[in-house]
């Protein structure tokens, strides 16, 4: 009796172990494909630019992950509906698919794959339902806009939307996953795990962000495909310069001595592009430099749709260094 049960036991074991990995092994390709289709084909039905519903779902997967109260999508589309907003917030069937139920109710669920069902966990239904919406507004940038406006109600929404839309739109594809290191690997730097720690000008603040000490005028480079969002000095940070990745999440440049020439706000950067040079420039009023030794600040700041905060970049920069070695 014992023995029979631990042969059902290895028995469903093994049913179940080939189901679990291939969930897990598809591979990012895979998905990336399947995501592409569902936008083309949700372009095809509702004309709108599929860089736009990539752009919306890019900021949503950003959303979910800097957010505890939203679990991971299970499909491979990212746009979040609660059940109560999906089904109607007098359905008294919260895992409801009859899309007549749903607008009975007044939910926002609709059939995108014509199957009859309005379904939360299909894809296809989930980003129809999203696209629609949009549409009612109109196809071009700024009627899409518009629509994202009174959708999210937040101008950093539409700023983070519309700008992982131009990067969709110029590369043409979803696979923009690489990274860089910020300084050459072939240059002397050094940098230790410093996020958090006290530090003294300007009043009681903690360190937000790695310091990459480096030479002067070391080029200091994009991390990841982005836009810069912000160019300028400050009195703590010197020239500085913000990009925004695919990811929502905001890369913060301090001290430089000079910046790129002919880099503006608003433009796209590449993994590995330089947007300037590493300097010593801050603490003081525009154009200060030198009252410490040069060395890039580097910071992180995730956002969650109503604020953004610092994270410690040390992780990422070691595992970026190191991807960057493995592939020379
Ligand atoms: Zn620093």
């Amino acid at each position: 009796m014992k023995k029979q049960l631990i042969i059902m036991l290895l028995l469903l074991l093994f049913i179940a172990l080939p189901h679990a990995s291939a969930a897990a092994d598809k591979s990012a390709e895979d998905i990336y494909a399947e995501r592409m289709s569902l936008y083309k084909k949700m372009e095809t039905m509702t004309q709108i630019p599929w860089y736009w519903l990539a752009g919306v779902d890019a900021y949503e997967k950003g959303l979910r992950r800097a957010r505890n109260d939203r679990e991971e999508a299970k499909g491979v589309i990212n746009i979040y509906y609660s059940p109560k907003e999906w089904s109607g917030p007098l359905n008294p069937n919260m895992e409801e698919d009859n899309p007549t139920a749903i607008s009975m109710f007044d939910g926002v669920g609709l059939d995108g794959n014509e199957n009859g069902k309005a379904s939360l966990k299909e894809d296809a239904d989930v980003l129809y339902t999203f696209a629609n919406y949009l549409a009612e507004y109109g196809f071009d940038d700024n009627n899409i806009q518009l629509g994202l406006w009174e959708y999210y109600k937040r101008d950093q929404a539409i700023n983070i939307i519309t700008g992982h839309a131009r990067i969709y739109r110029k590369y043409g594809t979803l696979d923009l996953d690489d990274h860089a290191f910020p300084v050459p690997l072939n240059y002397n730097y050094s940098y230790r795990s410093t996020w958090g720690d006290t530090r003294g000008w300007g009043g009681r603040r903690i360190h937000e962000g790695t310091d990459i000490f480096a030479g002067y005028r070391t080029p200091a480079r994009a991390t990841s495909y982005g836009v810069v969002e912000l160019k300028g000095w400050n009195k703590y940070g010197g020239w500085r310069l913000g990009i925004r990745d695919l990811t929502n999440t905001y890369h913060y440049y301090g001290h430089l001595t000079s910046y790129e020439e002919g880099l503006e706000k608003g433009d796209i950067v590449a993994p590995g592009d330089t947007i300037g040079y590493v300097g010593s420039t801050g603490y003081g009023k525009p154009g200060t430099e030198g009252k410490f030794p040069p060395h890039l600040h580097y910071g992180m700041y995730r956002d969650n749709g109503y604020s953004e905060w610092s994270f410690d970049p040390y992780p990422s920069l070691k595992s970026w260094e190191k991807g960057e070695r493995n592939s020379e």
